[in-house]
């Protein structure tokens, strides 16, 4: 079910930090999708590459797609030629797989560095040094087909609010330290469902909400 009332609620809530609303879209149908485009949003997020490529051929080609979930490097080829941005990048050898076949689609993509801050040992992520070592690395300069324009980050499984905005804080004290250095640096990926609004008044300058606006997944 697609939740109208929801996503005019989240996106009134956006509205005084002029943050952007990603739909994620994952698991739902494509006549799901449709039916929030045709409530007139644009902005959707997947997280397996190949149904993501499913889903671009089969809806309207005006759709920004992000990639919000983990990118195997062998599946970067089926979203480079239209992904919009891809939130989830945690390894050097990703990113040259992405400048490659942004190269071979003649576009740049747009790249966040997923960076841990949860207690969790499974999350995927780079520890903020790593995240500096990547930016501040002479190769970095070499990839020219790709742009790395902020971060992204998921908090710990827990329902303790404090510990939530401590890591959301965490990640946005680390984000300001990078937009000083580096000009391109103008998003912040954070925020579900659950904790959106925690996210929003730490710094999140971009919200990646799913089930609130299409309901809960199997
Ligand atoms: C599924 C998913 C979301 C959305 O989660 P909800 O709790 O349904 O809002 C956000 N970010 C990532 C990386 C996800 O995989």
């Amino acid at each position: 079910m697609f939740n109208k009332n929801n996503l005019q609620h989240i996106l009134h809530d956006l509205q005084p930090y002029q943050a952007t609303l990603v739909a994620v879209s994952k698991t739902k149908p494509a006549a799901l999708i449709k039916e929030a485009y045709d409530f007139g949003y644009k902005i959707f997020g997947e997280n397996y590459a190949q149904e993501l490529a499913e889903k671009y051929t089969q809806l309207p080609k005006d759709i920004e797609w992000h990639f919000i979930g983990h990118l195997q490097s062998n599946k970067v080829k089926l979203i480079a030629p239209f992904v919009h941005l891809i939130h989830g990048v945690d390894s050097f050898d990703l990113l040259k797989e992405i400048n490659k076949q942004g190269k071979k689609n003649n576009r740049v993509v747009n790249c966040l560095l997923q960076i841990y801050i949860a207690q969790e040992e499974t999350k995927f992520g780079l520890s903020f040094e790593e995240g500096k070592q990547i930016l501040s690395s002479p190769e970095i300069k070499s990839l020219e087909n790709v742009s790395i324009i902020g971060l992204m980050g998921m908090t710990s499984l827990t329902d303790n609010k404090n510990q939530i905005q401590k890591e959301f804080r965490s990640l946005n004290l680390f984000f300001c330290e990078l937009k000083s250095l580096y000009s391109k640096f103008k998003i912040l990926s954070m925020g579900m469902t659950s904790d959106y609004k925690i996210a929003l008044a730490e710094g999140s300058t971009m919200v990646r909400i799913g089930s609130a606006i299409f309901g809960e997944r199997n």
